[in-house]
């Protein structure tokens, strides 16, 4: 063990990625933005996530400022991100820090923080204060299957990277997370890794016998379930019905009124509709434009802007309104 802390490390100080978030050679990033930055980055492309991390932190640059903030101010800035339940965890972990007076600093203090699970609190402890324990995500595991020609899957490789990962750990335990994480991310990607120019081809079990791409062993997938519901579009006087959404997923976001109904009831509907897929199924929604006052408040159509709307409503608003 130990034989690719150096060359990783190496490698990572040669040419990691100029991230927002991030202080190479620094061990104590800002606990506060490493956690921001790591939550929009579960779900969400770097590319992505770092306009918004920067919004975020702009609006919010301390973790008392984000604890006194409202929920849709947050939830605004999350628009687009999905996976709200990540913002709303987010809000009320800062309330419980502030509450506790200060910034919990080891990954088991972490853990009881509201939506910080073993990877994040991993990620946090090891970044922002040299602890040393191994951060695991899809990329690791990636990782480490093809170093060691591993055949476990899901849980089973999620562990054995993980063990081996931590006996590999020499020094720097944040940047040598950092390091495989973005190793995973640019070089030893699932499809088209470039071990031509890796900095741990000579300890790769799998480039070695020359089967890169057998490895992670994969999973079969099940097919994800169809759900329908129908959307009712009530208009008055210029202005829109909407609620709040109390429950679920998208739960404090904004949305015009809808319910989920038997693909028979949504089969016999002629209008037109919108297909949005979620992490475990999809959705179509068939929109119909009714005067029968439901649930909610009335918007004007100019004032939309300023509510937070999940992508799935935001293609409804943009598809019938405008
Ligand atoms: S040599 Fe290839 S397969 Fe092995 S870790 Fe590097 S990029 Fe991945």
């Amino acid at each position: 063990m130990g034989k690719i802390s150096k060359p990783l490390l190496f490698w990572y100080y040669n040419s990691a990625r100029d991230l927002p978030w991030r202080v190479v050679k620094d061990l104590h990033p800002n606990p506060y933005f490493v956690w921001v930055s790591e939550v929009m980055l579960q779900q969400t492309g770097v590319k992505t996530v770092i306009p918004y991390f920067q919004r975020f932190i702009q609006a919010f640059p301390t973790v008392d400022v984000l604890a006194k903030a409202n929920q849709d101010q947050v939830l605004s800035l999350w628009q687009g991100l999905g996976y709200y339940s990540r913002a709303r965890n987010l809000h009320a972990g800062a309330k419980q820090i502030v509450a506790m007076g200060e910034f919990p600093q080891t990954a088991i203090e972490l853990l009881k923080i509201k939506g910080i699970g073993p990877y994040t609190s991993a990620a946090i402890g090891s970044i922002s204060f040299g602890e040393t324990i191994p951060v695991v995500d899809g990329n690791v595991k990636r990782v480490f299957s093809r170093l060691f020609c591993l055949e476990e899957k899901g849980q089973a490789l999620h562990d054995r990277a993980f063990e081996l990962s931590l006996a590999e750990i020499e020094s720097s335990p944040g940047d040598y997370n950092s390091a495989l994480m973005d190793l995973g991310a640019t070089v030893c990607s699932p499809r088209n890794p470039q071990c031509e120019i890796c900095p741990l081809k000579l300890n790769c079990c799998a480039f070695k016998a020359g089967c890169v791409l057998d490895y992670p062993k994969k999973i079969e997938k099940k097919p994800m379930p169809t759900k329908y519901g129908i959307v009712a579009w009530v208009e008055k006087d210029g202005e829109l019905l909407i609620r709040k959404r109390e429950q679920g997923i998208l739960k404090g976001l904004y949305e015009l009124p809808w319910d989920e109904v038997e693909k028979t009831d949504y089969d016999k509907i002629d209008s037109d509709f919108v297909k949005h897929t979620f992490t475990h199924f999809h959705l179509y929604l068939k929109i119909v434009r009714t005067k029968k006052i439901q649930e909610g408040q009335f918007i004007l159509f100019e004032s939309l802007k300023d509510y937070p709307f999940s992508t799935l409503m935001k293609k409804i608003l943009k598809k019938f309104r405008l």
